[in-house]
C-alpha cells in the first residue's frame, strides 16, 4: 500500500517537474525568437541560420563537429555559468547574496587549496575523460543514424517532446548509478571524492573520480539522444540545460527565480538521502523520508521573491538539537 502511494506520489511529482520545465521552456523560447524579431527582424528559421553557421565554423566536418564543437560547447556552458558563482565564493561579494546560502557559514572563507584542486580534477574530466568519452558516443551516435546536417534539424515541437524524454532517461540512468556509486566498494574507491565538498559548490558538480564522471555524470545525458537517434543540435541543448541545472544544484545558494538546489545540497549534506535529480525516483524509493522530515524540505521549492527561504523557515533550536 506504502509503495502504491509512493508511486502515485512519484508519478504526481514527475508531471509537475516535466510541466514545469516545459512550460519555461516554451515560454523562453517563444519570448527569446520574439523579441529577436522585433528588434533585429530576424526571421523564423533564426534557429536553422545558427545552426548552419556552426557547421560552416567547424568545417562541415561531422566528426570536428561532433567532439570538439560538443567540447567547446560544454566548456563555454560550464565556465560561464561558474565563473559568477566562482567570484561570488572567493569574494564573498556582492555581499546581499550571501543570505541566500544554504549552509550559512560554510566555506567562509573559502579554502583556496580546495578550490584549485577542484579546479584541476573539473579539467582534467572535462578533457583526457571527457574528450575520449565524446569520440566514443560521437561514434555510437553515427552509429545509431543520428544527424548533425542543418537540413535534419527537427521541429520544435519534436525537439520539446526529446528533452522531456531525455530527461526522464536521466533521471533513471543518474538515479541507479549514483546509488551503486554508494555500495560500500564503490564509494570507497570512487564516489568518495565527489562527496569530500558536504557543502558544495558550483563546480563540484564535476568534480568526481574519473570513473564516477564517465558513469554517472556522462553517461546518463548522452542516453537519450542514443535511444530516440536524436540529432546533435537537441543533444546540445540537452546538454547545456543539464550542465546549468547541475551547476545550480550543487551552488550552494537557493536564489530566487532559480530551481531549489535544496535536494541535492542535502544529499551531500547526509549522504544517503536524494539519490536523484528531479526526486522522482527518490519518492518511489523512499529514499528521501528522512529529507521530507527535514527543515530542508520545507524549503525545497521555486523561490519566486527576494526573501530568503532560510527567513521564510527559520531554524528552531530544538530542530537544530535533533538534526
Ligand atoms: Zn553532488
Ligand atoms: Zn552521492
Amino acid at each position: 500500500m506504502v509503495q502504491i502511494l509512493r508511486l502515485v506520489d512519484s508519478v504526481r511529482k514527475c508531471l509537475f517537474v516535466i510541466g514545469t520545465a516545459l512550460l519555461l521552456f516554451v515560454a523562453a523560447r517563444n519570448s527569446i525568437t520574439w523579441h529577436l524579431q522585433r528588434f533585429w527582424g530576424a526571421s523564423g528559421d533564426f534557429w536553422q541560420q545558427k545552426w548552419e553557421d556552426i557547421y560552416e565554423l567547424c568545417g562541415r566536418d561531422a566528426f570536428f563537429l561532433g567532439v570538439f564543437g560538443t567540447t567547446v560547447f560544454s566548456l563555454l556552458v560550464f565556465w560561464l555559468s561558474n565563473a559568477f558563482l566562482m567570484f561570488l565564493d572567493v569574494t564573498g561579494k556582492p555581499a546581499v547574496l550571501l543570505r541566500y546560502k544554504i549552509q550559512p557559514n560554510k566555506n567562509m572563507p573559502l579554502s583556496k587549496d580546495q578550490l584549485w584542486q577542484a579546479v584541476r580534477q573539473v579539467l582534467i574530466n572535462q578533457t583526457l575523460v571527457g574528450i575520449p568519452f565524446t569520440v566514443c558516443v560521437y561514434r555510437l551516435l553515427m552509429w545509431r543514424g543520428c544527424s548533425v546536417l542543418p537540413q535534419d534539424l527537427p521541429t520544435f515541437h519534436w525537439a520539446v517532446m526529446e528533452l522531456i524524454i531525455f530527461t526522464l532517461v536521466e533521471e533513471v540512468f543518474f538515479y541507479y548509478s549514483h546509488r551503486l556509486m554508494h555500495h560500500p566498494c564503490l564509494y570507497k574507491h570512487v564516489h568518495k571524492m565527489h562527496h569530500e565538498w558536504t557543502a558544495p559548490i558550483g563546480i563540484v558538480s564535476i568534480y568526481a573520480h574519473p570513473i564516477e564522471h564517465c558513469i554517472s555524470n556522462l553517461l546518463p545525458p548522452a542516453m537519450g539522444p542514443l535511444l530516440l537517434g536524436s540529432h546533435l543540435a537537441t543533444s546540445w541543448l540537452f546538454f547545456a540545460l543539464a550542465l546549468m541545472s547541475t551547476t545550480v544544484a550543487h551552488c550552494g545558494y537557493h536564489f530566487p527565480f532559480l530551481p531549489s538546489p535544496e535536494a541535492h545540497d542535502y544529499h551531500h549534506l547526509k549522504f544517503n538521502q536524494n539519490y536523484g535529480f528531479l526526486g522522482v525516483l527518490d519518492r518511489l524509493h523512499g529514499t528521501d523520508n528522512a529529507f521530507r522530515a527535514s527543515k530542508a524540505y520545507e524549503r525545497h521549492f521555486l523561490l519566486l521573491g527576494l526573501t530568503p527561504v532560510s527567513q521564510q523557515f527559520p531554524d528552531t533550536l530544538s530542530k537544530k538539537k535533533s538534526e
